[in-house]
């Protein structure tokens, strides 16, 4: 296993007028699993692509357990990729397509190949399909194959790309915690990327969040979602996603009054609090964040807000309330919280799950 070092990576194409990775730097530890996550065309596969050397960086530096990778052939580095679209070879069996790699990139016998499929096969529970052609198997045994071939190959570093995006929900589900019972078991370094924020949540000992080719945060995946750096991470995290009023700021007395710029909101912080957590308020125009979950239905709750309920969306054990404070202003609560659409309600939610976000440059200035 090994410790990756990203320095000042960049991707430019078309001779420069879009930069996909713009300057991304990056630690990973040895035996670390880093999710990297962010929207459509935020440079993720890009990244990865330039880790596997399928992609020749503009500029920048990578460092694989401690060599000097940037120029390296692909085929050179000890580095396996897992697709999306599986990528196996489909004339070639099961066993054919796991010992294929094997025989390329190692100087192991016949007969230690064969074991090491062996090995690999009955970890990964594909014993029974070794003799069979790809297009007999289905998607989530098809993944199991690409993972068995990726894991045979003992490389330094596994690269995995949207892994599990052509397979349906319960699937996906099990081929996740295959996949952290494998980095478990072998203590793998990983760079998975996903646009999915759950599974990067779920997956991840440390996520990585980018946008626009350039690195937005990393982090714990409860500190990220705790202590988002800026409105982009904080809305990109949770599901629902956070809550954004805008909101114009100024201090009155021992407090600071927050009042909405687009309807009736209003909520006080306490100027101990703001004082403890707030960097330096410069400006008053702010972006106040809360997450759905952290909103209750609380009739004369200290800073309670009244608004009205637009729609009651049943989810099972829970029910999201839209409520009528912004654009889409969404409260999680109990199923048992029976409201319905016209209802009046008083809701609340503590100062310290409040964010505030400077309008201008979206940083988290509490
Ligand atoms: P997705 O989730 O949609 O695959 P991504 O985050 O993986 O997106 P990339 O595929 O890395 O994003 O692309 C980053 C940016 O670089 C995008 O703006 C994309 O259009 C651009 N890009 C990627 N490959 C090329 C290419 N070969 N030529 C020109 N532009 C490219």
């Amino acid at each position: 296993m090994a410790r990756v070092t990203v320095d000042e990576l960049r991707k430019e194409y078309d001779t420069g007028s879009v930069v996909a990775v713009n300057d991304l730097s990056l630690e990973i530890e040895d035996g670390e699993f880093v999710t990297v996550v962010g929207p459509s065309g935020c440079g993720k596969t890009t990244t990865l692509r330039m880790l596997a050397g399928l992609e020749e960086p503009t500029g920048g530096r990578i460092e694989i357990g401690g060599e000097d990778v940037t120029d390296v052939h692909a085929k050179n580095r000890d580095v396996a990729m897992v697709f999306q679209n599986y990528a196996l070879y489909p004339h070639k069996t099961v066993f054919e397509n796991m010992e294929f790699g094997l025989r390329m990139s190692t100087d192991l016998s016949e007969a230690e190949r064969e074991a090491r499929v062996a090995e690999t096969a009955e970890m990964m529970d594909i014993e029974e399909l070794l003799e069979d052609k790809p297009d007999e198997l289905s998607g989530g045994q098809k993944q199991r194959v690409a993972l068995g071939r990726a894991i045979v190959r003992e490389p330094d570093l596994f690269l995995f790309d949207e892994p599990l995006s052509n397979l349906d929900a319960k699937l996906r589900t099990t081929m996740r915690a295959e996949i952290q019972r494998l980095q478990n078991e072998l203590g793998i370094t990983a760079v998975y990327v996903t646009h999915d924020q759950h599974e990067a949540m779920t997956m991840g000992d440390r996520i990585v969040i980018l946008d626009g080719g350039e690195l937005q945060q990393q982090g714990r995946p409860t500190d990220v979602y705790e202590r988002p750096v800026n409105g982009f991470v904080g809305g990109f995290i949770g599901s629902p996603s956070m809550n954004f009023v805008d909101v114009d700021v100024e201090p009155d007395g021992d407090r600071l009054h927050l009042t909405g710029r687009d309807g009736e909101f209003a909520y006080d912080l306490s100027g101990a609090y703001v004082d403890r957590h707030a960097d330096d308020l410069e400006s008053s125009r702010y972006t106040l964040g809360v997450r759905p979950e952290n909103v209750t239905v609380a009739d004369g709750a200290a800073n309670a807000i009244a608004t009205t309920v637009d729609v009651v969306e049943p989810v099972g054990s829970d029910n999201f309330l839209h409520l009528g404070l912004s654009d889409e202003f969404i409260a999680r609560v109990d199923s048992d919280v029976r409201l319905e659409p016209g209802d009046r309600v008083t809701i609340a939610f503590d100062e310290s799950d409040v964010h505030l976000f400077d309008a201008e440059t979206g940083r988290n200035v509490l």
